[in-house]
């Protein structure tokens, strides 16, 4: 069975990007150790009616707290309580039914996938860019500064060691929870439409979309703002139907945020740099991906659920293709295959673990003096 899955490398991508060292073994074992799992218990490395189950649940969550929301609460304890179950949906629906169908993990049937990802769209936010800055530029160069956009927040927060420190910085382990908030403003108002203006996800360029795929990138900003705030307007007042609004999107935005990147911007996560004359990282991409990455609270299964896996994040980006039902059975394999490897496997045992390591490194990162990157600090250690 072929579950040798890695990230997306479309040629068209490569650009001068940096290569990482050839696989040691490892990666092979992985693979080995993984497809022998699968064999072995006759399961398919998709979903099944697990996650059909799963996204009949939060799909009737959404629908059940945007109804209460919008056609039943009166009472402003009534409005909380059903924003914020609608929050939590929203977010659930992106970490369990989108990032897996996306990542062509959901199903073995690619219009399954291209359908479901489409949840995506539906929350105002282009599913097509997504799949380049996440499967291929984030999963690909996982904290490799100027590679890895989800470690740029410049000039809010500084996540890396060679990036730049400012006076801000220093606060950044108070307010970052909060700024969190307005990712999703970000995604929806301008960050879509400034990545196919340039043709670049950060700094790499991609395939602008086209034709029907374009469409949709402007028809989710129409779609959130139609459910999202002009329907409501219908049976609200202007200004409470702004404030739950701004306050619904601000919470899925500290959710979405907290949770991803936690699993990456701990206290003890590297940030590996590429050599400044080969452009090539020392370890090879599966050790890589295992030594940027943590699992937490692996023991939770209402968080295993909930998140759809992203708390088994290593295991996550070893095998993007794999669904995430499999992840808490593959990461025993993963732990076994690092030991015999001597790769560091990192696994917070609670989020609140997760949370506070996130907190140290922000605290850390926004005091600690500057780095130069290799290729600036090069030429001054050779003079
Ligand atoms: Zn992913």
């Amino acid at each position: 069975m072929e579950v040798a899955v890695s990230p997306e490398h479309p040629a068209s991508s490569r650009g001068n990007r940096p290569r990482f060292a050839p696989d040691n073994g490892f990666r092979k074992r992985l693979d080995e150790r993984v497809a022998a799992y699968f064999a072995d218990t006759g399961r398919s490395p998709h979903g099944g009616w697990r996650m059909r189950l799963k996204t009949a649940s939060m799909l009737a969550w959404f629908g059940a707290s945007y109804a209460f929301l919008v056609f039943v609460a009166s009472t402003w304890w009534q409005g909380v309580l059903g924003a914020t179950s609608l929050a939590f949906a929203i977010a659930g629906i992106g970490f369990s039914i989108m990032h897996d169908a996306n990542h062509d993990a959901y199903s073995k049937h690619k219009l399954v996938n291209r359908l479901l990802e489409r949840t995506l769209d539906m929350l105002g936010a282009s599913s097509y860019i997504w799949r380049w800055k996440h499967n291929v530029f984030h999963h690909t160069y996982t904290n490799v500064e100027g590679a890895d956009n989800d470690i740029h927040l410049l000039p809010f927060a500084r996540l890396a060691p060679t990036q730049p420190r400012r006076r801000i910085h220093r606060f950044q382990h108070l307010y970052m929870w909060a700024l969190y908030g307005f990712t999703v403003y970000h995604m929806h108002f301008t960050e879509d439409f400034l990545n196919v203006k340039r043709g670049k996800v950060g700094p790499h360029h991609f395939p602008r979309p086209r034709g029907l795929r374009l469409f949709e990138v402007f028809a989710s900003k129409a779609f959130v703002l139609a459910w999202s705030l002009a329907i409501p307007m219908f049976f609200h007042t202007w200004w409470v139907v702004l404030a739950f609004y701004a306050s619904l999107w601000f919470a899925v935005g500290i959710i979405l945020g907290v949770v991803f990147q936690v699993a990456h911007c701990h206290d003890e996560a590297p940030f590996p740099e590429p050599d400044p004359v080969t452009n090539r990282i020392d370890n090879a991409w599966a050790i890589h991906q295992v030594e940027t990455t943590a699992d937490f609270a692996p023991h939770n299964p209402l968080i295993t659920w909930y998140v759809g896996g992203l708390n088994f994040q290593i295991e996550h980006h070893l095998f993007p293709k794999i669904c995430h039902v499999h992840y808490p059975r593959l990461a025993g394999i993963v732990q076994d295959v690092c030991t015999e490897f001597g790769v560091r496997y990192t696994q917070f045992p609670s989020f609140v673990s997760a949370v506070a390591s996130h907190g140290r490194m922000l605290r850390r990162m926004g005091t600690a003096p500057d780095a130069l990157p290799a290729a600036a600090a090069t030429p001054a250690a050779a003079a």
